[in-house]
């Protein structure tokens, strides 16, 4: 995988998608993850269409053909039919579901000035980072939007 995928699949937990993300793995340890935990394969590997399981329809996968992450993510989104019913509920970084913090909870896990201005914090129960909706959030609540907008 590569360093497009990997936006893509940041972009995807964004959105609140279950989405793990392999590097140096094999195809058939690869094949064997979609089986066993029922996802789409989402791959640059042309090879891997051809495989039986997945030609077959056993496994589902999407081949992404265009380099452009921008691209690759709005046909993700078009041809999956996903929506942004969940969005900022996971970690871009665990792919695990984030949990509701209070202000007195996070205030000496985030700089002052977060702590003064924000009153809405989430956290990851895995890597412990504190997520809360700032400039950042802003940032890329605009980029999901880019990103949904029907093409006409
Ligand atoms: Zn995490």
């Amino acid at each position: 995988m590569d360093a497009n995928v990997g936006r893509l699949a940041r972009w995807l937990r964004m959105l609140g998608y279950d989405t793990a993300f392999v590097r140096d793995i094999d195809d058939d340890e690869l094949i064997d993850i979609g089986l066993k935990e029922g996802r789409v394969l989402l791959t640059r590997d042309t090879q891997i269409m051809l495989r039986r399981t997945v030609a077959g329809g056993a496994v589902k996968a999407m081949l992404l053909s265009n380099d452009d992450p921008k691209a690759q993510m709005r046909r993700v989104i078009a041809e999956m039919k996903l929506d942004r019913m969940d969005e900022f509920t996971r970690c871009l970084e665990c792919n695990e579901r984030l949990i509701a913090r209070n202000k007195d909870e996070v205030e000496s896990l985030v700089p002052p000035y977060v702590y003064r201005t924000q009153y809405q914090y989430q956290q990851c129960p895995v890597c412990g980072r504190i997520y809360w909706r700032g400039t950042h959030w802003e940032h890329m609540k605009q980029i999901l939007e880019s990103l949904t907008e029907v093409e006409r």
